[in-house]
């Protein structure tokens, strides 16, 4: 009985809207639509469930694609069949995440061995070809629009050039991403083209959530997203969660000389996606006690912790731009899962500048060989500060000076897991979300050299730019489409 009652979860996974809790669909319509037309909602998971112990307790830890499979199994249900998602598990990850222990604390999971170097490409690789499946019968084009604030045009673009049935059309901020950047999401050509829109990202945004909830041009085209607003790139980011936390988990008593040391995940955020799916991540029995949302000065979600306030935010820019994010859009997904005292709880609020970002590169280089790039960095200076004082001090009742950069935050707001990291019963995992290569002047400005370029990415250099030009006006958004599409 038991285990019809699994199966039968199984099969009916269902996905509901966070402003409409009666919505309910398939898989596939959530990743198809990418939200909800009528509300502008973001679709999550309906239940999230635990993963069989005999599979988290496996010894040794299962491989990165088994952990993949029986994840999105999960989510997928029976709308592909078994045989078919190993073959796109096998298809999209050809890499995994390696964990490397920097100090005997300290993990960082690095997510930049994609092809394009970012985190991204396990979210968009994911994406398109469950897209790709679900498409496979339609005769009209699917047209994805994507906002990107520095990787996701890449990681997107990649993950779809030449994929049958599907264009891309790419929006980022002109002037507002790194060069390499420009160069990895304006050089495609075929099924995948970029507009370099004259405005900040959320601009961008703005200009493809805009055409989504516009009905005349959804009746006359089959539109999609490709942020991480789609339940498609958040899903595949939880399998490196439960991986390295795992890896971390087998290992780190003989690293540390800790018993039973909990595991608090550092993630460096925008958008926060990368951190929603660590939400999931934990719920599906990840060992993870805790996490710290670690952001540059773009500190909405930081702030919320600390004062209760959701204050949405035009963004700044920064050395970390790919979470230049003032208004993060999976806020609305994190704020379904738990309310603000249950986020307190299990989360901790950092935010670092750009002064104390090029020291923390500067840090992570002399005290551990490790080269980090601006992103990962943050993380770094956050777990760093955590395990040598900030949370004691903040359980000591001292708070973080108005206004200045660090760990945010009350004796109040503490999250639970705070006196273990007085305790000294803590291990860091560092989510490294992408390669230094992609931020070369900014690492050499830290640490005097840059670091080698990967292969893959030396190699976009030399292409040609095939962006143009777009306002940041929706109109001018509107009949370029019906143009071009
Ligand atoms: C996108 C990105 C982030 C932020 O991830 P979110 O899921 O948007 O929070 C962090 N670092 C890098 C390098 C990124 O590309």
């Amino acid at each position: 009985m038991p285990e019809l009652l699994l199966y039968a979860i199984v099969v009916a996974m269902r996905y509901r809207d966070t402003r409409n809790a009666e919505t309910n669909v398939s898989f596939e319509t959530a990743v198809m639509q990418g939200m909800d037309p009528q509300t502008g909602g973001l679709y999550i998971p309906e239940t999230i469930t635990r993963l069989p112990s005999s599979f988290l307790n496996r010894n040794p830890v299962p491989s990165f694609r088994d952990i993949a499979f029986e994840v999105a199994k999960q989510f997928v249900g029976d709308e592909i069949p078994d045989d078919e998602l190993m073959a796109i598990i096998v298809d999209c990850y050809p890499f995994t995440a390696p964990i490397t222990p920097i100090d005997p604390t300290t993990y960082v999971l690095e997510l930049y061995h994609g092809p394009t170097c970012a985190f991204k490409d396990f979210g968009a690789r994911f994406m398109a070809r469950v897209m790709a499946y679900f498409n496979r019968k339609e005769s009209n084009p699917l047209h994805i629009l994507v906002a990107t604030s520095g990787d996701t045009g890449s990681a997107v673009g990649s993950a779809f050039y030449g994929v049958p049935g599907i264009d891309v059309t790419i929006l980022y901020p002109d002037g507002k991403i790194s060069p390499l950047q420009e160069k990895q999401l304006s050089t495609f050509d075929g099924n995948v083209r970029s507009l370099r829109v004259n405005g900040t990202f959320d601009d961008c945004q703005k200009l493809v959530k805009t055409a989504f909830t516009d009905s005349t041009l959804r009746n006359r085209f089959r539109l999609s997203s490709a942020n991480s607003i789609n339940i498609a790139r958040l899903l595949p980011q939880s399998f490196y969660y439960i991986y390295g936390s795992l890896l971390i988990r087998d290992r780190c008593h003989f690293d540390s000389k800790i018993d039973c040391a909990q595991i608090i995940a550092v993630v460096p955020s925008g958008n926060f996606g990368n951190l929603t799916s660590g939400l999931m991540a934990r719920q599906m029995g990840a060992p993870i006690e805790g996490f710290v949302a670690a952001t540059n000065s773009n500190r909405t979600v930081p702030d919320w912790l600390n004062n209760g306030e959701y204050r949405p935010r035009p963004s700044v820019e920064t050395l970390s731009n790919a979470m230049d994010v003032g208004a993060p859009s999976n806020f609305e997904r994190m704020s379904a899962f738990y309310s603000l005292e249950e986020s307190r709880k299990i989360m901790a609020g950092y935010w670092l500048d750009d002064a104390g970002t090029k020291d923390a590169i500067r840090s992570c280089h002399d005290r551990t060989g490790y080269i980090i790039d601006p992103h990962g960095a943050i993380g770094w200076a956050a777990w760093d500060s955590i395990r040598s004082g900030a949370m004691e001090q903040l359980l000591d009742g001292s708070k973080n000076p108005e206004g200045m950069p660090g760990l945010l935050g009350t004796k109040k707001t503490a999250p639970v897991w705070a006196k273990n990291c007085v305790g000294k019963s803590c291990v860091g995992m560092i989510l490294e979300t992408a390669h230094p290569a992609k931020f070369g002047e900014t690492v050499r400005e830290s640490i005097g050299r840059e670091p080698s370029m990967p292969e893959r990415l030396e190699r976009v250099l030399s292409l040609p730019d095939r962006s143009q030009p777009m306002s940041s006006d929706y109109a001018e958004f509107r009949s370029w489409l019906e143009k071009n599409l």
